[in-house]
């Protein structure tokens, strides 16, 4: 399971190879960031300047999409209520990988949280995916859910996989939300599995996300 029971761990486990991470102040405020994957997310920017941007700004300033600052703000508040580790698992995907992140939010001391974004699997996509973001569904053609990844045609009312929308010679240009489906936080039953995830990319615009455009040629 990948976010069941919200149950805080007790034995460790391996570190993933790419990993981001974000301390937030009771108000989310970043105090912190970096992580194994950190370097190689800002893709040979310097990690002092990347730093100093971040760190004083809210969370909240680096998400883009309404649906998905209101997952985040519902999964973080969760997280923090319950004094457990909450866990979701959601894609990230470059443009020619499918990546499944998992992203873990671990309350501490005086409201503060832990948020983190492990990766857990890649696959090659069957063909890339160039995504272009717009700043409002005017400019848009689709919507891209930040859980998932799944693109949504302007009129359209099925979500599609990445590389299935491609594949009929259309160039998304997308902004984020949070499909449908995606829309649960607290309700674990649809939580999505690593292969259906596979199967069928929070964060999508968010800063953690565009420190992920790593290149993975
Ligand atoms: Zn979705």
């Amino acid at each position: 399971m990948t976010d069941g029971d919200g149950s805080c761990e007790l034995e460790p486990e391996p570190e993933p190879e790419f990993t981001v991470f974000y301390r937030l102040d009771r108000q989310d405020l970043v105090i912190d960031i970096g992580g194994r994957g950190f370097a190689e997310a800002i893709a040979g920017q310097d990690p002092d300047a990347i730093r100093g941007r971040i760190i004083g700004t809210s969370l909240f300033d680096h998400v883009a999409g309404h649906f998905t600052r209101r997952f985040l703000r519902e999964f973080l508040g969760v997280a923090r209520s319950a004094r457990v580790q909450r866990r979701r698992m959601y894609r990230c995907d470059s443009t020619t990988d499918k990546i499944v992140m998992e992203m873990r939010a671990t309350a501490e001391a005086d409201g503060g949280v832990l948020l983190e974004h492990r990766e857990v699997t890649s696959q090659p996509l069957s063909i890339p995916v160039p995504l272009a973001f717009a700043k409002t569904w005017k400019t848009a053609n689709a919507r891209r859910c930040s859980m998932c990844n799944r693109l949504q045609a302007r009129g359209a009312t099925q979500w599609v996989e990445p590389d299935a929308f491609v594949a009929g010679g259309a160039s998304p240009i997308v902004i984020h939300t949070v499909c449908q489906a995606c829309r649960v936080v607290r309700g674990e039953a649809k939580m999505k599995s690593v292969r259906d995830l596979h199967a069928a990319s929070l964060l999508t615009d968010t800063a953690s996300t565009r420190l992920r455009e790593r290149s993975r040629s």
